[in-house]
């Protein structure tokens, strides 16, 4: 059975002894509860090397929550992809909502952003999702469909072979109210099936992943959707209780 995905992305929260409580805890837990699932944390970048040498689980891999194009230069504030490798996480976090919304990142960035980093071989996750408005207005799939294109416009037809896509509706991010197990469970067919019809090879290492308001109370019903690989936690990951609840009843 495909290992369940569970990605925690801490957005700009935390602090050395968050960090270090964090770090016991996961010590400290039996490796039994990870049976099943593999976990990827995002917490804010500096915090990224320490945990990734005091952390023993080796379930656990790491992610940046998000990266520059550029790979040297003129770029005051930036960190590129190779820099990231350096300091051990695998995965990049790409075009959550809050950066897209607060940061202004539009697609074409986004793809820009995705292109370099597969070519320093890391694994990026794409987050795509529609806003309240998108939903009413029937236009999710356009939405999804217009993300899922620049990609493939910028980075060619076998641009989401190894990658994660993170679906996340906007109006379900950190407002306790996450989309309905069956409808994310027809997105994610559609997203599938799309990706596969516009690509290279049929048979595509693609991890689905839905996020929006997930936790211990809701996490079944979704992991249990034959298209959804696992799941992308924000707020739910920052109280180590609640994370582990969620990680475990992945173990099924
Ligand atoms: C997120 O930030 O990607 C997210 C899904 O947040 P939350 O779990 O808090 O809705």
């Amino acid at each position: 059975m495909k290992k369940k995905i569970v990605i925690a992305n801490w957005k700009l929260n935390g602090n050395k002894n968050f960090v270090k409580e964090f770090i016991h805890n996961i010590n400290s837990e039996n490796q039994k509860f990870f049976k099943n699932t593999k976990v990827i944390i995002a917490p804010p970048i500096i915090y990224i090397k320490y945990m990734s040498k005091k952390i023993h689980n080796k379930k656990i891999s790491f992610a940046s929550q998000n990266v520059d194009y550029n790979y040297q230069g003129a770029f005051t504030g930036e960190i590129s992809p190779n820099m990231i490798n350096e300091i051990g996480a695998k995965y990049i976090i790409l075009g959550h909502s809050e950066r897209r919304k607060n940061h202004f990142e539009n697609n074409l960035l986004i793809a820009k952003k995705f292109f370099s980093v597969k070519k320093n071989k890391l694994i990026p996750i794409l987050c795509i999702g529609e806003t309240q408005e998108e939903k009413e207005k029937n236009l999710t799939k356009n939405i999804i469909q217009k993300q899922i294109d620049e990609i493939f416009l910028h980075c060619g037809n076998n641009a989401f072979h190894n990658t994660f896509i993170a679906y996340e509706p906007i109006w379900s991010i950190g407002t306790g109210e996450n989309a309905s197990p069956d409808d994310v469970n027809k997105i994610m067919k559609f997203i599938k099936n799309y990706i596969i019809k516009k690509s290279l090879y049929k048979k595509i290492n693609l991890n689905l992943q839905y996020g929006g308001s997930v936790s211990p109370n809701n996490i079944k019903r979704i992991i249990e959707k034959k298209y959804i690989d696992g799941v992308l936690v924000g707020s739910g990951s920052l109280q180590y209780k609640n994370f582990l609840k969620i990680i475990q009843k992945c173990n099924v």
